[in-house]
Parts: structure tokens; C-alpha cells; sequence
């Protein structure tokens, strides 16, 4: 989670500082170092996992675009864990366009662009994440040429 960490960094800066500033020479300033990090790790549960629901076996295994959240599919299954709509688009399509329930939530579609899932602060990151694929693509790319 590349924000998580950002916040983080930029979060314990600031707090070295102001108490630096605030404690002059009492205080070992490794020792507030360690005191706000183990503050800052519990943060992490801000974000909330991206499967909040667990998967229900007992309907199709299709993540649907439920208005933004990415939601299991709410049919039954038909065959191989999938209702009839979703068979027929993975066995027509040769995958799901938002993989199943139990994967991972797709960060593009089909056209190479970020989905706006609607989840408040895991959409920063997703943007984040999507940049920095990008930039390794573009790195990838890149031809090195002689001059
Ligand atoms: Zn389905």
C-alpha cells in the first residue's frame, strides 16, 4: 500500500520535528523515532482489505461491478462455480472482466485503464499503483540507443 507508506513517512518527519522542538535535549531522539513508528504501524488498518465480504461457495464465484465496489455475483452457481452469465462469458471471453471473488480485484480493464473502484482512500492507491506500473512499463520500453 504506497500511500499507507507515504503518509507514514511524511507523518513521522513532521513528528520528529515538532518534537524535537518541543523536548530539546530531555529526550533520546532514536527513542521517539521508535515510539512514533510503532504508533504509525497500527495505521495500516485504515484501509480496508479489499474482499470485506468472504466469498459465499454457495453463489457464482464472479466479481460483479455492484456501483463501483466489486461484489460477488449474487446468482447461483451453474456450472464450475460460475452462474450461467458468468460461464458463458469466461468460456466465451476466456476470462471474467473482474476476475473472480477469491482473486485479486483487477486495477484495469481491457483497454489498459484504471477502474475507479469507489472505496475512498484504496482509490488513491489504486492510482498510485497504476502510475507505477505504468512508469515500469514505460522503463521496460525504453531503447537505449547509442550516440
Ligand atoms: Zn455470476
Amino acid at each position: 500500500m504506497y500511500i499507507i507508506s507515504i503518509l507514514q513517512k511524511r507523518c513521522l518527519r513532521e513528528l520528529e520535528e515538532e518534537l524535537e522542538e518541543e523536548l530539546e535535549d530531555d529526550v533520546d531522539p532514536g527513542l521517539i523515532t521508535q515510539l512514533i513508528k510503532e504508533r504509525l504501524s497500527k495505521f495500516e488498518d485504515i484501509l480496508p482489505p479489499q474482499s470485506a465480504t468472504p466469498l459465499d461457495p454457495t453463489k457464482c464465484h464472479a466479481r460483479v461491478w455492484a456501483d463501483k465496489t466489486g461484489a460477488q455475483c449474487s446468482h447461483k452457481i451453474d456450472k464450475e462455480c460460475l452462474c450461467g452469465k458468468h460461464w458463458n462469458i469466461s468460456h466465451k471471453k476466456g476470462y471474467l472482466e473482474f476476475n473472480r471473488y477469491d482473486e485479486e480485484r483487477p486495477i484495469i480493464n481491457e483497454k489498459g485503464n484504471p477502474i475507479p473502484w469507489n472505496d475512498g482512500i484504496v482509490s488513491i492507491d489504486t492510482i498510485f499503483r497504476y502510475q507505477r506500473m505504468n512508469l515500469h512499463k514505460l522503463l521496460k520500453q525504453r531503447k537505449i540507443t547509442p550516440q
